[in-house]
């Protein structure tokens, strides 16, 4: 089934009234397949909807996030990034010059198992960003 239909559902299930905004906002989400900021997410519809404000997005983006459809990344301290919370555990890799952004598998499964054993404490989570410049910056770079 069509993923925007089911996370619509949920909104509903929710009681978060179903507007033409919100349902753009989780488009744009669903399309992103990274984290994506909300004047990101601001740019991409601001032609298609002219009423739509920065601040809206804000609002609805901290919504999603409370209500668990969203979780954000902050990735650097200029601002949060969101992206669906049913992506699952994983990492990013992010360009300090340009901010894109790369999700990665998880690396420390095995760390995590071996540091249990040793300590035997109980791993709750682990965070982990890694940083660098992108291909495509390394090139304006070199120039
Ligand atoms: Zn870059
Ligand atoms: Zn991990």
């Amino acid at each position: 089934m069509d993923k925007l239909f089911l996370l619509e559902e949920r909104l509903k299930d929710k009681g978060i009234r179903l507007t033409k905004q919100r349902s753009n906002i989780l488009k744009v989400l669903i399309d992103a397949k990274r984290p994506i900021s909300a004047q990101e997410i601001f740019n991409r519809l601001d032609n298609k909807d002219s009423k739509l404000r920065l601040s809206t997005v804000y609002r609805n983006l901290n919504r999603f996030e409370k209500e668990g459809f969203l979780k954000s990344v902050t990735l650097s301290d200029k601002e949060k990034w969101f992206e669906l919370a049913d992506r699952g555990h994983h990492h990013h890799l992010i360009c300090i010059k340009c901010d894109d952004i790369t999700p990665l598998d998880c690396p420390l499964k095995d760390f995590e198992d071996e540091l249990k054993k040793e300590t035997d404490y109980t791993i709750l989570e682990h965070r982990m960003n890694m940083y660098g410049i992108c291909p495509k910056c390394k090139i304006s770079v070199e120039n």
